[in-house]
């Protein structure tokens, strides 16, 4: 008697706890989404381990590594990173307010700029690195979402912002590269959003640590100063954002040796490295 008793009771307290690690998973997309990294083994201290049946359906756009992650990133893990690779292969040109807070309008998405001398279009290379980004984000176990892996989208730059808004992403990172009228200007920069524009304030501060770590990181690996970081209250993708943002321009593809270069696989890696450190100091620093 006494044995089913307590045998019952044991089932209680397992249910009980069960029931409290379900609600516990239902905060956030990017918790949900990490579930399975979380290899746990079955021991008596964890009974939900035993119960695996417990499953929160993953949005799509989400990602996870295959690798399950180091157990000292668990907490990196947890946080969303949205990649925004600047532009597609046809523009759109149809009026969009530039932000929540004016009536001026800029068009939806352009296609950006070409290379002058790989004649590589921006939207090319921008996906390129982006894809680098994301293999390198995944290898730390940090949960990566992409708004495109095609050059056949049509989403514009406000779009792009409620992607990342839905996706509570930690951090919408767009990556882009520059275009000048003189060949000569050259160098990788960090934009963020600009604390003059009301509806940014609450997303200024953040967005400009994770400028300043991007910006830094990338003057580590590509042993180049830059052009530093630069506070833009004119882009609606940062307009429209209400998580913390940044858009990173690559170099200049009107510069004949930094288009080269912007294309050499070796170079290519090293800023998806730079920035790939960027975010885990800035996503650590939560
Ligand atoms: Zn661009």
């Amino acid at each position: 008697m006494n044995v089913v008793k307590r045998a019952m009771q044991l089932v209680l307290v397992l249910l009980v706890g069960l029931v409290a690690a379900c609600g516990g998973e239902q905060v956030g997309v990017g918790q949900a989404n990490s579930l399975p990294a979380v290899a746990v083994a079955p021991t008596p201290e964890s009974p939900a381990a035993v119960v695996q049946p417990v499953q929160v359906p993953a949005p799509a756009v989400l990602e996870q590594g295959s690798e399950p992650a180091p157990v000292e990133s668990q907490a990196v893990a947890r946080r969303l990173v949205m990649l925004d690779p600047g532009h597609q292969r046809h523009g759109n040109n149809a009026p969009e307010a530039v932000g929540p807070d004016t009536r001026e309008t800029k068009p939806k998405v352009s296609s950006g700029t070409v290379g002058v001398r790989t004649k590589k279009p921006e939207y090319v290379l921008n996906l390129e690195v982006s894809q680098l980004i994301k293999a390198e984000l995944m290898k730390r176990g940090i949960e990566v979402a992409m708004t495109r892996e095609s050059h056949e989208v049509d989403i514009s730059n406000k779009q792009r912002a409620d992607m990342a808004n839905e996706a509570s992403a930690a951090l919408a990172v767009r990556i882009h590269a520059d275009g000048d009228s003189s060949p000569k200007t050259s160098g990788f920069s960090v934009l963020y959003p600009s604390a003059s524009v009301a509806s940014l304030k609450p997303i200024a501060a953040d967005s400009r640590q994770a400028a300043g770590f991007i910006a830094e990181q990338l003057k580590a690996v590509t042993g180049t100063p830059g052009r530093g970081l630069s506070a833009r209250s004119d882009l609606s993708g940062f307009n429209w954002s209400k998580v913390p943002v940044v858009l990173v321009e690559l170099g200049f593809m009107t510069n004949p040796e930094e288009d080269e270069r912007l294309s050499e696989a070796e170079y290519q890696q090293k800023l998806a490295v730079g920035i790939a450190d960027g975010l885990e100091q800035f996503l650590s620093a939560r």
